[in-house]
């Protein structure tokens, strides 16, 4: 048996597509990949995961890639899970942790999407992929394509972190500046798939972004002993991760690895500069209207219009989450809190999952006690134009004065 995927389902109406080729979409919305989950259940035991190597590609039952082919790997997974006493203590938590996703391979979390997505495309024999990005997607697509063999087009608004425009040159992708949004961007690859002939990687148009991230959930499983947390914070762009991480849980409940019953009330977190779910989440909406004017700082969750609205939207609501938009002129500030606090190098978009734990910590929403886990999903220094600051000099030549070195102004928060 090569794996045990059965076949793709349309996540808007459930028609059964196989899983034996290349595909995109159904009716111009995502497709889930489907297991025969009683076959893993048979095949894979808690005790033979354990010891494998700790990376992503441990779940392997639970992933698409067909048995006899080797993954397209920088040896991405097994994240730390970071307990946080001090940022926790701040904000009245006693059970605060972080999910650092900053230590994955291109400094973010895009690592696991795009390693699976580029895994697959090989498989198929995909020559050539291209994909729009906020940043970091096509860091990583630039990267496994680069190490799979496989050319690669990435187009980006032409405001996106610098350090993400030049990762993408480097790692040898056809790297394109658009002066317009990511839903610009998406056009372009829409557009050029004929004459150019490549498959389009955009988030949830093809569906094995979503397993790679999947694995955040079954890693955050593992490392809690197979129980879940009260709360988790997730800061939402295209959703991929969140709607994964929902599926990996029901997975696992499947297979009956799960401890207990209970899921985690998940919190899809926004800037108020660019908040498309929250908005239809407040009105009660399944589908989100495009967001007019998008600017935020955390440029991984600017996403105007997201393809799987109403896959996020359904798992918040399922979940009894929430989500939830934090004032874009504070992200800085929450970056330096957190990093300062814990030293975890917490990026503008876990900086507003800092600030969106603020808000319901006060109201109360989340208690004191509650184990709560913080999605980090990409490091700090990936942002420079976020990391702004003049730093006091010293000047070599003059006598020091070691009081006013201790009394410097340092920005802190
Ligand atoms: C892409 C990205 C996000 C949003 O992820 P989705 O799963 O697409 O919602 C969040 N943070 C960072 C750092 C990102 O690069």
């Amino acid at each position: 048996m090569p794996r045990f995927v059965t076949h793709l389902e349309s996540a808007l109406d459930g028609t059964r597509l196989t899983a034996d080729r290349p595909q995109t979409m159904h009716r111009d919305r995502p497709l889930w990949v489907r297991y025969g989950l009683d076959a893993v259940r048979g095949a894979m035991s808690k005790e033979s995961v354990a010891v494998r190597p700790p990376t992503m590609w441990r779940y392997r039952e639970l992933l698409p890639l067909d048995f006899d082919l080797q993954p397209v790997t920088l040896g991405e997974g097994m994240s730390p899970v970071l307990k946080c006493e001090r940022l926790g203590a701040e904000l009245g938590l006693s059970n605060l942790w972080i999910k650092d996703e900053s230590q994955l391979p291109t400094g973010s979390f895009k690592s696991r999407g795009l390693g699976m997505a580029i895994s697959m495309a090989r498989q198929f024999g995909i020559r050539r992929v291209a994909l729009p990005t906020a940043g970091n997607a096509g860091g990583a697509a630039a990267a496994y394509a680069a190490r799979a063999g496989i050319e690669a087009y990435v187009f980006m608004p032409d405001d996106t972190p610098i350090i993400n425009q030049l990762e993408c040159r480097a790692a040898g992708a056809r790297t394109f500046l658009v002066n317009g949004l990511i839903t610009d961007c998406g056009r372009i690859v829409r557009e050029g798939k004929e004459a150019m002939g490549w498959f389009d990687l955009s988030t949830l148009k093809e569906p094995y972004r979503i397993e790679g991230k999947k694995t955040m959930g079954l890693e955050l499983a593992e490392q809690l002993g197979w129980r879940l947390p009260d709360v988790i914070l997730y800061p939402t762009g295209g959703g991929t991760g969140l709607i994964g991480m929902w599926k990996a849980f029901d997975e696992l409940a499947k297979i009956g690895w799960l401890a207990e019953d209970k899921r985690p009330r998940m919190v899809a977190v926004q800037s108020e500069g660019c908040c498309p779910i929250v908005r239809a989440f407040e009105k009660g909406e399944r589908f989100a209207e495009p967001f007019p004017g998008a600017a935020t700082i955390a440029s991984g969750i600017r996403v105007p219009a997201a393809v799987g609205d109403f896959m996020i939207l359904d798992a918040v609501r399922e979940s009894g989450g929430r989500a939830i938009a934090v004032d874009e002129n504070r992200i800085r500030d929450w970056l330096q809190l957190a990093f300062s606090r814990e030293g975890i190098a917490v990026c503008p978009e876990a900086a507003a999952c800092v600030g969106a734990l603020e808000d319901l910590t006060g109201e109360g929403w989340i208690k004191p006690d509650e184990q709560v886990v913080l999605f980090n999903t990409g490091a700090a220094q990936k942002y420079p134009e976020a990391l702004e600051g003049d730093l006091p000099r010293i000047d070599k030549d003059a006598a020091i004065d070691w009081d006013g070195l201790a009394a410097a102004p340092f920005d802190s928060a």
